[in-house]
């Protein structure tokens, strides 16, 4: 079958636009501390090389793999952490990169699972939200772009594996 792919939501030129002011935005709500950069793999891996570029702090970064099984479109709430950090966030400011919230269910588990290694602090910083379609109780600090209930590709984003090499967002007509 062939995927219909939608027109372009945001430009390689906005994105990075967004990461800049975000940037600033968490450079000043920090106050020069260190910041752990937790990137979500797979779909965050464009967005936090967007991020870190404009973060002047120190900043460490690490990745996360977590999978949520869920049954037909809304997940069971059952996650599995897949890749687990690499280094110790015992007392670190930790900033969670993620492509999207969706549901929010994956990420709630996330960041749970991140509080109980003692960070000093856990924050989220996502590309996309689609508030339209939260379950869980979970916010993102710093936000690129909310959307409506689409289901978005590209810019580290997939469908089926597809796509995450578009410089741009776009979503697939269904
Ligand atoms: P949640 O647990 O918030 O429902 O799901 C979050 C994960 O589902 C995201 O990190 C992402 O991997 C995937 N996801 C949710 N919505 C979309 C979408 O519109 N497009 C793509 N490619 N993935 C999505």
């Amino acid at each position: 079958m062939i995927d219909t792919v939608g027109r372009v939501l945001f430009t390689e030129e906005q994105i990075i636009k967004r990461a800049r002011e975000l940037g600033r935005e968490i450079a000043e709500d920090y106050n020069g501390e260190p910041i752990y950069m937790v990137c979500t793999l797979r779909g965050a891996v464009v967005w936090m090389a967007d991020m870190m570029k404009n973060i002047p702090n120190d900043v460490e970064i690490d990745f996360i793999m977590a999978s949520s099984y869920g049954s037909g479109t809304i997940s069971s709430g059952s996650v599995n952490i897949k890749k687990d950090l690499e280094g110790d966030i015992s007392g670190k400011n930790v900033l969670i990169i993620e492509d999207i919230v969706d549901t929010g269910i994956t990420l709630s588990h996330l960041k749970k699972h991140l509080e109980k290694k003692g960070p000093k602090s856990v924050k989220i910083c996502t590309l996309l939200d689609k508030p339209s379609r939260r379950i869980a109780d979970v916010k993102a600090d710093y936000t690129g772009f909310s959307i409506d209930n689409l289901f978005v590709i590209g810019y580290g984003l997939d469908y089926d594996q597809k796509y995450r090499n578009l410089p741009y967002i776009s979503y697939i007509e269904g």
